[in-house]
């Protein structure tokens, strides 16, 4: 039974005709670069595996290869527990289950979210969700409450009159520490924030990184502000725009403690050598997003990769939507070539600088990158 392979999704490249050679060499090598481009099902077992699955390799003559797992579903085989080869689809199950708790929590900030209350709503175990929601955000359940949260409390505190009803809308809650836990997210007391930073003083240094400036703003209470630009000037105005009435004050190095010590913390978690858990959200998300940023500078010109290979490649396989929204944040187009990534069925997905645009650039890298 002489099935032709199916070749990559790699759209741009020549056509290849790939055999079952090939693949059976990847099944024995375990070699993950098939991740999400193909699928080997053994019909003794009834169940299907990523070529790079790190079960027993199974005999030849029980293998059958299939293109994709919609393929092998539909030729009877349910997908392998070990290696889930759903997810490097991103079609992971509990991956659109974590999504939809997500959009769950930032509907109702205002309610007591416990870890129970939202795995029962993920329908699973409230070991497997706080495992499934980690490797989904990054983060656990309660530190993504909390992020959001201190989100809210910014957009309150300049909609609200008073800083308490900002702090309820929020959904702190009462308590006394409620305030202190507060104060050191912010950098500062609420009623400071509400007032534009008036009357604090803010301490900012911004620093060169591989894809960009990083600026951090701190107060004597903490820091304030973390965010990631194009340049220094636009970072410096969003740092103007966020605290209007804050003096401003440039450090130069070497930086006093404790900035120093957060700024190198920063960029060792930016680099991925520091996991740091207690880094606000919207820095993890950086993180993430320069993770997606490397990745998409290694695609050759002339080639592409979908949003699900590129999770998969950067380990976070069920993360295909924050794949595809760190594309579309990419403040550099070309340097990162956020263009060449493209949806897994071949169309074109988005770009921020406009369809038309991705389409030309891949058309002529696809003539002139041969
Ligand atoms: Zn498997």
């Amino acid at each position: 039974m002489a099935r032709t392979a199916w070749m990559p999704q790699n759209q741009s490249m020549p056509e290849q005709a790939l055999n079952e050679e090939i693949l059976w060499q990847a099944v024995q090598t375990r070699d993950k670069a098939w991740d999400g481009r193909a699928v080997f099902g053994v019909v003794t077992t009834g169940v299907y595996c990523r070529l790079s699955c790190p079960c027993r390799t199974p005999l030849r003559r029980n293998v059958r290869f299939f293109r994709d797992p919609q393929e092998a579903g539909r030729a009877g085989l349910r997908p392998c527990l070990r290696c889930r080869p759903l997810a490097s689809w991103g079609v992971d199950p509990d991956a659109a289950r974590i999504e939809a708790v997500c959009a769950f929590i930032r509907a109702n900030l205002e309610d007591t979210l416990t870890l129970a209350t939202l795995a029962a709503r993920a329908e699973l175990s409230p070991y497997h969700f706080q495992r499934a929601f980690r490797a989904a955000t990054g983060v656990t359940p309660r530190q993504y409450v909390e992020d959001c949260r201190i989100a809210r409390l910014k957009e309150e505190l300049r909609q609200q009159d008073s800083v308490t009803d900002a702090i309820y809308a929020a959904g702190f809650g009462s308590g006394s520490r409620v305030y202190e836990r507060v104060d050191s997210h912010l950098g500062m007391t609420p009623a400071s924030y509400r007032a534009g930073g008036g009357g604090v003083e803010i301490s900012w240094a911004s620093t060169a990184c591989a894809m960009g400036w990083m600026m951090l703003g701190a107060t004597d209470r903490g820091l304030c502000f973390v965010q990631f630009g194009a340049t220094e000037t636009a970072l410096l105005d969003s740092l103007r725009a966020e605290f209007p009435d804050a003096r401003l004050r440039p450090l130069a190095q070497p930086y006093p403690e404790p900035f120093g010590r957060w700024m190198s913390a920063l960029q060792a978690h930016l680099d991925g050598s520091q996991p740091n858990p207690r880094l606000p959200l919207d820095i993890r998300a950086t993180a993430f997003r320069i993770r997606v940023w490397t990745y998409l500078q290694s695609i050759p010109r002339g080639g592409t990769r979908s949003y699900s290979q590129v999770a998969a490649a950067i380990g976070q396989p069920a993360a295909v939507r924050a794949v595809a929204s760190a594309c579309a944040a990419n403040p550099v187009a070309l340097v990162i070539p956020c263009h060449r990534v493209i949806r897994g069925d071949g169309s074109l997905g988005g770009y921020r600088w406009g369809l038309d645009r991705k389409q030309a650039l891949l058309r002529a890298e696809s003539v002139s990158g041969r």
